[in-house]
């Protein structure tokens, strides 16, 4: 195992090693407080992670620690709250629906973004995925997560001098990732095989503990495999097609089977994203090898399987090529007692006769199925009408789940404080009640200022600190100390722009007209700056282009150092950007994001979102609590629409949003920009919580799962087969879609889709 020499550690507060091994204390202030009194600088020096910073500390320190009675105190309380936190007697699960938490609910996903230190996604996939676990753990869901264990994650980025994105690589030191090995009673290494194709794979299993909820991590690098084998785990989307199958293969079919070797027998299954869908055949496969046949193994594996679909765009659908696809599974899919054809017909459309279909196959063997905001789930009916072709569009069986954020990670812990003041102690435990909200109303407009001015401070220094170390690493030249936020003023409305740069999100938009970009930012009295982040997938030329256009902006010097792009977007950097900007920019192509979850995180902060009608803003805008671009979504296609796009941003700055922000009382308040700003939390806060999300997902699919399996635990010959979406949040009577949108679903680019 690996854990801490605890002997290091005083007896009086040994109890950090526990803490430092569950990333509970990642969404928990005091606790992070906790770590970062022991020393300050070593803190922010290992990334804010505890693992390494207990290794590394001077003893002396941990000493003093243990005989101070200010830190004993705080100690003691965290302490006591991650002791009660754990415990699930008096959890909203328990007392809503005690008779859910006999039954596991296995989460598989691709990505999981839970804290830096642990560094497995790449965007906003991976970002949902970790809030979800969280925000599961504090409600008491009982729910065991599989992902995987890439020791060089997502890549690094650093941006050359004329603007083009460099992947580098780091190797993640395990000893200090808060991970441990899973051993069986018997110390042994926990340990399953996969076969791909003839040859079985050895997967080992590393363990994550989310607050209640543990995390399962599969990794290849094991003694026993091949050296190409062992390398299969290494890289997040990095290599080819067969090499992506052969981590689909492991993902879904040794996930299964890592949990029947721990002796989890979960109730409910819930697949997120196409990537994991390997998981329904393997269950299958599990009851035909007891005798059933493959459609009745089938009913049963649907009736309990949720799968949840976040790509609108064609190519991010994630398929292989049949020759592919064959040399894998010609000798599984007799386990499943089905032919070649009959199991190509899972993933096949038939349409589109020539791929298999990640996505088409969930849809086909799971009953409980969703897009990620009521737009999206629009867009998947018509998408996939064509599963569905004797039912109407609007009663095509796929509902929406719209994605939320977990609210104590995206809290900055000034804003945590503000809120503590006004809305009550307990304000977090009622977070996603609107009624607590009403009372933002009632803050003073000066507090809320006040806020602001700080957590846009701490953006701009952050900015130009990670702008100065770059400079003093001495390999850049001065023009990129100006492109990197050099010149960032703290008294300047900021706009933000943070996001995977890839061509629907349209991250250029704003630079459509130069010259009428550089009026508003160079503007004597009322200048804007825009801080620009985001990485492009290593494959994506087009999304490479687009920082490339971005970072040459952000060296003109005609824009007088008014744009700056931050490297190497992740977590820790989209925290100081969503506090902090003024104002969060989207700017996608209508109906191309499915949801989004970066203006929420912005709002809970007070950032205003300026943003297209699209994914969760489609709810969300109510017209005072923010803006939007693009209203009119009956003519998402029209082919000027990037310039009329772009025109109705200029004028939206220009006319109505730089003008509010500058005009101030007397002592420098901006009331109508606070008005905004208030009407912002109160509205979307509650709605765009993880939380909500998290309830609805219990309530709209795992009570439905859980019956079915309940009944056929009974003995019923055939599971209730759940084909109305009355059940989930299908507002089909209210689809927004329009009927002239069209959208495709054939398409053969591979550009990860991953929101
Ligand atoms: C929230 C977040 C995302 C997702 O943002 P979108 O609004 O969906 O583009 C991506 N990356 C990081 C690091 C994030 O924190």
């Amino acid at each position: 195992m690996n854990s801490l020499s605890t002997s290091k550690l005083p007896r009086r507060i040994e109890g950090l090693n526990e803490l430092a091994y569950n990333l509970w204390w990642s969404w928990h202030t005091e606790a992070r407080e906790l770590f970062k009194v022991l020393d300050r600088p070593l803190w922010k020096a290992t990334g804010h992670n505890p693992v390494r910073l207990l290794q590394q500390i001077a003893p002396y320190r941990l000493v003093a620690a243990a005989q101070d009675p200010a830190f004993l105190e705080k100690y003691d309380s965290v302490m006591g709250e991650f002791k009660a936190g754990m415990s699930s007697d008096r959890t909203w699960l328990n007392k809503e629906y005690p008779h859910l938490a006999q039954h596991s609910i296995a989460y598989f996903s691709l990505e999981f973004a839970i804290h830096n230190s642990l560094p497995l996604y790449a965007g906003g996939l991976g970002i949902l995925a970790g809030d979800y676990c969280k925000e599961a753990s504090d409600l008491g869901l009982p729910m065991v997560s599989i992902g995987f264990m890439y020791p060089q994650g997502y890549f690094h980025q650093q941006i050359s001098v004329d603007g083009w994105q460099e992947d580098v690589y780091h190797e993640l030191d395990f000893n200090e990732a808060p991970i441990t090995r899973v051993l069986t009673a018997q110390g042994q290494a926990v340990n399953v095989e996969v076969p791909l194709d003839a040859r079985p794979v050895q997967v080992a299993v590393w363990q994550v503990n989310i607050g209640r909820v543990k995390l399962y991590l599969l990794d290849t690098n094991v003694e026993n495999n091949p050296a190409s084998d062992r390398q299969l785990s290494a890289r997040l989307y990095a290599g080819d097609r067969e090499m992506r199958l052969q981590q689909e293969i492991i993902l879904g079919i040794g996930g299964v089977r890592v949990l029947r070797a721990l002796g989890i027998e979960p109730a409910i299954w819930h697949a997120n994203e196409g990537h994991t869908a390997f998981m329904m055949l393997e269950r299958v496969r599990e009851l035909v090898a007891k005798g059933m046949d493959f459609a009745k193994a089938a009913n049963k594996v649907r009736a309990t399987t949720v799968f949840t679909t976040h790509t609108p765009v064609p190519a991010g659908n994630d398929v292989f090529s049949l020759d592919l696809m064959e040399g894998y599974f010609h000798r599984y899919w007799g386990s499943l007692g089905l032919d070649r054809d009959a199991f190509f017909s899972l993933g096949v459309q038939e349409s589109d006769n020539v791929v298999f279909n990640m996505t088409v196959l969930g849809l086909r063997m799971a009953d409980l199925r969703n897009g990620v905001s009521q737009l999206h789930g629009g867009v998947c009916r018509r998408m996939w009408h064509c599963l569905w072709p004797d039912v109407e569009e609007k009663d095509v069986p796929i509902g929406s789940v719209t994605n939320g954020v977990h609210v104590p990670t995206w809290l900055a812990p000034q804003t945590a404080r503000l809120y503590e003041r006004h809305l009550g102690h307990d304000w977090l435990e009622r977070h996603d009640d609107p009624a607590l909200w009403e009372h933002v109303l009632d803050i003073p407009d000066e507090e809320i200022w006040a806020l602001r001015r700080w957590l846009k401070y701490k953006l701009v220094s952050s900015v130009q600190d990670r702008s100065r170390k770059r400079w003093a690493e001495g390999q850049v030249a001065p023009v990129q100390a100006l492109a990197t936020g050099a010149l960032l003023d703290t008294e300047t409305l900021t706009l933000g722009f943070c996001r995977r740069f890839t061509d629907y999100k349209r991250a250029a938009l704003i630079l459509h007209d130069v010259d009428r970009l550089k009026r508003i930012l160079q503007n004597e009295l009322q200048p804007v700056q825009i801080v620009f982040a985001g990485k492009a997938h290593p494959d994506d030329e087009r999304g490479k282009q687009l920082i490339q256009e971005v970072y040459n902006a952000a060296k003109d010097p005609e824009f007088g150092g008014r744009i700056a792009f931050v490297e190497d977007y992740d977590m820790h950097v989209a925290r100081y950007l969503v506090h902090g900007a003024d104002v969060w920019l989207n700017t996608p192509q209508l109906l191309q994001e499915a949801s989004g979850t970066s203006g929420q995180k912005a709002a809970l902060n007070g950032a205003l979102h300026l943003s297209v009608l699209d994914g969760w803003w489609y709810e969300g805008y109510n017209g005072a609590n923010g803006w939007a671009i693009h209203q009119d979504i009956e003519s998402p296609a029209s082919p000027d629409s990037h310039r009329e796009d772009a025109e109705e941003l200029y004028n939206l700055l220009e006319e109505k949003i730089v003008p509010l922000y500058y005009e101030r009382d007397i002592s420098g308040v901006p009331h109508g920009w606070i008005r905004v700003i208030k009407e912002a939390i109160r509205s979307n806060v509650p709605l765009f919580s993880a939380r909500r999300m998290a309830k609805e997902y219990t309530e709209q699919m795992y009570l439905a799962a859980a019956q079915a399996n309940e009944t056929m635990r009974m003995g019923a010959s055939h599971p209730p087969r759940i084909l109305d979406t009355s059940h989930t949040s299908n507002d089909a009577s209210e689809t927004p879609i329009p009927p002239s949108a069209s959208v495709s679903t054939h398409g053969t680019i591979q550009i990860e889709g991953s929101e």
